[in-house]
């Protein structure tokens, strides 16, 4: 059921099979396969999701390719909450190992919080990244075309740019690199610096050798309208005219509360096994949180897998269920 803060007083003794921090496709995948499996979940989410942001998923088998983020989260939830999990929105500040279980620390509110602590046998961490976008003046002229025409994921939406003219943002010159698998689908590339950081002349040869542009000038705003980017106005008046932006600027990773936990990271993200366990036995990770792919359907069989494995661990560490009554034996 979905949680109050008042609910949670009332449960403070209780320990659930599994808690799960972030209700993106990831957690919302295993929430809903842990529930199956008979053990109690609770997912706590503090809301926007890298989902929530994309517009439309064009590649998820059985799903109209204009499905939004959004729709795909709420229909996520329904199904979890009918399997009877537990839900809390809540940021989730610190989780301590004592064990046999975890503490998990909780914020609930903004405005005037108030802390909780959640116990649970298993974590999982499917709390995900978020994307690093160009800092312009004027941020909201960045909020209305991020997510639109404005990508931050080649792999969704190369194909969305094929043929088109396309701005490469990046924020370091490794970050340009994008733009070879970018020509996969474009011939069409301006690369965008935004004054920020210096082209080598390796990577410089390399890349006017395929015939991209470099503009190395700061970028005044981007242009357009009804959230669709139309070009870049620099900072000396001059504009490009464009018809998508691909923004390679790296992420933040939403890993904070697992600081005090020793576990094994490549770059910023989790490194697991096959099954999404990481490093500590009980803690798993899972969507783009750990390292792999970055995509919902990978998320969505990421959130199956640990919570599989989850239940072995279960079934296998304790004495058979007790069945009340065979009603089948007449
Ligand atoms: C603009 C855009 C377009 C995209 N298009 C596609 C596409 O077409 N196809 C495709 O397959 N993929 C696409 N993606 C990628 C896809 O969105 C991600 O791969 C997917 O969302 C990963 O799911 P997740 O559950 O790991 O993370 P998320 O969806 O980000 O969910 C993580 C959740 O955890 C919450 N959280 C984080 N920290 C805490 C905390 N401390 N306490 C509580 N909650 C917390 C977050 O707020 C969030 O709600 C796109 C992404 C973007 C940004």
């Amino acid at each position: 059921m979905q949680l109050s803060k008042q609910f949670l007083n009332q449960q403070q003794d209780q320990v659930y099979d599994a808690l799960i921090v972030g209700g993106g496709p990831a957690g919302l995948s295993a929430g809903i396969y842990l529930q199956r499996y008979l053990l109690s979940t609770l997912i706590i989410d503090k809301g926007k999701a890298r989902s929530f942001w994309m517009q439309e998923l064009h590649n998820y088998l059985g799903l109209p390719p204009d499905t939004s983020g959004r729709e795909l989260l709420n229909q996520g939830k329904d199904h979890y909450l009918t399997t009877g999990g537990d839900y809390l929105n809540a940021y989730v500040e610190e989780v301590i190992d004592e064990g046999e279980t975890f503490a998990v620390r909780v914020r609930i509110g903004r405005k005037h919080p108030t802390y909780m602590i959640v116990r649970a046998r298993y974590l999982i961490a499917a709390s995900g990244i978020i994307d690093h976008l160009p800092v312009l003046e004027n941020m909201q002229n960045v909020f209305d075309y991020a997510g639109h025409n404005l990508h931050v994921c080649l792999i969704c939406d190369g194909y969305e740019m094929r043929d088109q003219r396309v701005g490469v943002f990046g924020s370091s010159e490794s970050s340009l690199e994008v733009a070879f698998p970018l020509g996969w689908f474009t011939p069409y590339i301006t690369l965008f610096t935004n004054g920020a950081f210096e082209v080598g002349a390796d990577l410089r040869d390399r890349l006017q050798a395929k015939g991209y542009r470099i503009v190395e000038q700061p970028i005044k705003q981007f242009l357009g309208e009804n959230h669709q980017m139309t070009g870049v106005e620099l900072a000396d008046g001059s504009a490009i005219e464009l018809d998508a932006g691909l923004v390679s600027m790296g992420s933040k990773y939403h890993a904070d509360y697992l600081k005090g936990i020793d576990l094994e990271y490549k770059g910023g993200n989790l490194v697991t096994d096959s099954m999404n366990r990481t490093s500590h036995p009980r803690i798993f990770a899972i969507g783009d949180l750990k390292v792999g792919m970055n995509q919902v359907i990978i998320a969505a069989a990421d959130g199956a897998l640990a919570a599989t494995q989850i239940w072995r661990d279960i079934r296998r560490s304790e004495p058979p269920r007790n069945f009340q009554t065979n009603v089948h034996a007449a």
